[in-house]
């Protein structure tokens, strides 16, 4: 299921920041491709070091050296993961692809203990082989988190533009250009004729109005049946009696309800209708992650809690590391882990309320239920 339609990708020009602008691009280019250099080196460094050590070949005596190294190679991946995350969220926001690429590019450093013992030697239980695999898996989190920022951010951006707009403007083709009517009250979730886009000299000898029903549900009205126009234009008297004006709707049956429907997709009377379905339903996920939050937070710990420690114990087989010892026991029940979980919890969360709203957009602006 994609939601893409055009959009402004990446940076936007505008005239007189274009120096600026050349000058972010730059950064943007020089942080994603040092990054990625920096990443590279750091990983081929931090991988050799875990196999020296987990094959058995290293000098006595090189292990604080091996230590020093880790931590130097840990910080450069950290820093070279970060900068790839920035430089690439400049370059190509607004692209659907963005975020799930940098999350699946932050899992593979995550889960490396998983695949990567497999092809290292009997010694990958001992603590050199570990601390390498650890600051991997750290810079791969440290990234997740980045990404799933990268994706909420990209989502709020989406928001503020669907609500303030509704559809593009560009896929309007009924009463496309047409200015908003001072003279009426725009009702959240209105009729036709309580929205911004009815005219009142139409409005008045419209049957619709009259008969207080809706052009989309009746699949004909003024920005796409013509008579509607016509009728209006030459002063036809309508009824005001509401059970009256409804025999005066004009029927179209030259056109099948698909074919009618496909014309309601691109009027601007339908868009704003949509518009505020939009709005509702965005209310409608924010309130109800923040419920989940709110009324489920415990049960969602101890949920991510019992993932977290399959996860770990599956890593630990998987990577010959002792689990379930007192010292992990303690490290599991700090209270640096208990934050840990919340901000993880929290992290989840916003992302599942990114792609909730990524559904409603989908199904108001392309598919327009
Ligand atoms: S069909 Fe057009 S003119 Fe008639 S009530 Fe609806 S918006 Fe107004």
């Amino acid at each position: 299921m994609s939601t893409k339609e055009p959009r402004p990708t990446g940076p936007v020009s505008v005239p007189g920041d274009d120096t600026l602008m050349r000058i972010l691009e730059g950064i943007a280019r020089f942080l994603m491709w040092g990054g990625i250099v920096a990443m590279v080196i750091a990983l081929a460094f931090l991988v050799n070091t875990i196999m020296v050590f987990s094959g058995g070949g290293a000098p006595d005596g090189a292990k604080a050296q091996a230590e020093a190294n880790i931590t130097m190679f840990r910080t450069l991946l950290l820093a070279g993961g970060l900068a790839t995350l920035v430089g690439t969220a400049y370059l190509f926001f607004g692209e659907e692809i963005l975020g799930p690429m940098q999350l699946l590019a932050a899992g593979a450093l995550y889960f490396a203990p998983f695949y990567f013992p497999s092809m290292l030697g009997p010694g990958s239980g001992t603590p050199i082989p570990q601390q390498g695999l650890a600051a991997i898996q750290f810079t791969g989190l440290v990234c997740g988190i980045g990404a799933i920022l990268c994706i909420v951010g990209d989502v709020i951006s989406r928001v503020k533009q669907r609500v303030k707009q509704g559809a593009k403007a560009e896929q309007m083709k009924y009463g496309k250009g047409i200015k908003a009517q001072d003279d009426i009250q725009n009702v959240f979730m209105g009729k036709c004729w309580q929205l911004p886009y009815c005219r009142k000299f139409v409005r008045e000898k419209c049957p619709i109005y009259h008969s207080r029903r809706t052009c989309w549900k009746e699949q004909v009205g003024c920005m796409c049946e013509e008579s509607v126009i016509q009728n209006a234009m030459a002063g036809k008297i309508t009824p005001s009696d509401v059970v009256a004006a409804a025999a005066y709707i004009p029927r179209n049956s030259k056109l099948s309800p698909k074919a009618k429907f496909e014309r309601c997709k691109s009027c601007v009377i339908y868009n704003e209708h949509q518009r505020h379905k939009y709005k509702l339903g965005l209310a409608a996920v924010i309130t109800s992650v923040l419920l989940l939050y709110g009324l489920g937070r415990g049960f969602l710990l101890s949920g991510l809690s019992a993932i977290m420690s399959g996860v770990d114990s599956a890593i630990g087989a998987a990577s010959f590391r002792e689990t379930g010892s007192a010292a992990s026991i303690a490290r599991e029940a700090s209270s640096g882990m208990q934050i840990f979980r919340e901000i993880l919890l929290i992290c989840l969360l916003l992302m599942l309320m990114a792609y909730l709203l990524k559904l409603i957009e989908y199904l108001f602006f392309k598919v327009k239920i």
